[in-house]
């Protein structure tokens, strides 16, 4: 049984309820199992509960009793729990931001739930948070720190006999424990311990490294415009708008700027937009027409981005993922187009889609707000705030950390095999609960 949704509001109750409930009457008709292999998000918030997988994985627990080993994978940006790290034996966690180890840590997840059957024991575990949050660009593990604190990790495994993970968290789940964690596991506690420490320690002296440069739509198209080479493409990704945070990929502020600073061979994929892919394909491809493309947005302040342009090609949206990150994954978007911009010799294409795929429309709550200006300041005092919260002087009140900034612009390498959820930055902000960005105490 497997299901999955991308970023955006609370999982109803009814949901939750419906699926964890199927998942245990079939784990309970199945009969005694030797062990159990979960494939687990980790950052899953519903609307009764902040932790659902810890709450799913006590329910499992309660099922099948002490002696029957639990193991799980997460994602990266897991919001690993107490009651996560309780109620299971072992919990392994991607090592690669854009995600490209989906399969290696199934199989890492596998090989210790062999190792525990083989063993007849559970292994000693150990976890460690950290005290602050960091912005989702800042998690990517082609740059510093991430990079160097993930190469530590796969020395120190091998070191302490110890099968480790490092989660930087999902901050816009906001609830008290969401946040960066260490978490490891092997047949001896004082070596786990060590590798644990080791890595925990390595991550809270790189937390000034976290902190990003932060551009505009207009100034990251223009540095991208003075570091493009020849055959060397330069990647902007808009993560203001990135359906795997809970945005819709469906506005138009990076395309603008593409236009208006005449950004040569620009390239931009994918927007949802419905009405424009359902209107090229009644036009048909080769004929050109005006498209208002953004119109669905709804985004407080956005404007769509009103032009003619040619319809180049239009398709099925069925295809077959080759990338590192869904390789062989068969997809379906719904009817897609490609729309180029001509003026003079430089132009820009842009392919467009319904929304049967990421980001289907979640609540205002989730939608992207349009301030545009950098919020780094704000990191700084997330990470005041948790440290308040965790040693008990945030007065009572419960500290929410609130969604990190999600709002600058990276300028990513194309070359470096990175799929389209890469760490990019964002323009405009996720739409922040403003009490939440106050300080607590
Ligand atoms: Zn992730």
């Amino acid at each position: 049984m497997w299901g999955a949704a991308s970023p955006s509001a609370h999982v109803t109750r009814d949901a939750y309820e419906r699926i964890a409930g199927d998942m245990l009457a079939r784990l309970e008709a199945a009969g005694p199992v030797d062990g159990i292999y979960l494939d687990l998000h980790g950052a899953m918030v519903t609307e009764h509960l902040d932790d659902g997988e810890g709450e799913l994985l006590s329910r499992v627990r309660r099922l099948v009793g002490d002696r029957v080993p639990i193991v799980a994978s997460l994602d990266l940006h897991a919001n690993v729990t107490q009651a996560m790290i309780k109620h299971c034996d072992g919990l392994v966690s991607y090592r690669t931001y854009p995600h490209v180890d989906m399969a290696a840590s199934g199989e890492r997840a596998g090989h210790l739930l062999q190792r525990m059957l083989t063993a007849g024991v559970a292994p000693t575990k150990s976890f460690r948070t950290l005290d602050f949050l960091t912005g989702l660009p800042s998690q990517c593990t082609l740059i510093e720190p991430a990079k160097s604190l993930y190469a530590m990790l796969a020395r120190l495994e091998p070191e302490h006999d110890t099968v480790l993970s490092f989660t930087p968290g999902f901050p816009m789940a906001d609830f008290p424990e969401c946040g960066m964690a260490v978490l490891g596991y092997g047949p001896d506690l004082a070596r786990v311990q060590i590798a644990t420490a080791s890595l925990a320690h390595a991550i809270a002296d790189a937390e000034g490294e976290f902190s990003m440069e932060l551009f505009t739509p207009e100034a990251a198209v223009s540095r991208a415009m003075q570091r493009g080479e020849p055959g060397a493409p330069v990647v902007l990704a808009d993560t203001q708008d990135n359906p795997g945070a809970g945005g819709n990929g469906d506005t138009t502020g990076l395309l603008a700027a593409l236009l208006a600073r005449r950004a040569p061979g620009a390239v931009l994929g994918l927007l949802i937009d419905p009405p424009s892919a359902a209107k090229a394909h009644v036009i048909g491809a080769g004929h050109k027409a005006i498209f208002e493309l953004g119109e669905i947005s709804g985004v407080q302040g956005h404007v769509p981005l009103a032009g003619e342009f040619t319809i180049e090609r239009v398709a099925d949206g069925r295809f077959t993922c080759t990338g590192p990150m869904f390789a062989g994954f068969r997809m379906d978007l719904g009817p897609m187009a490609v729309l180029e911009k001509r003026r003079r010799a430089r132009g820009a294409r842009i392919a467009q889609m319904p929304g049967r795929g990421p980001g289907n429309v979640p609540p205002r709550r989730h939608r992207t707000e349009d301030a545009t200006h950098p919020r780094a300041q704000e990191l700084g005092a997330f990470s005041r705030r948790l440290r308040a919260h965790r040693q008990g002087g945030a007065g009572g009140r419960r500290a929410r950390p609130g969604k990190s900034g999600s709002d600058d612009v990276r300028v990513v390498p194309a070359a470096q095999g990175t799929a389209p959820e890469a760490a990019g930055a964002g323009i405009r902000r996720h739409r922040p609960r403003l009490s939440s960005l106050q300080p607590a105490v």
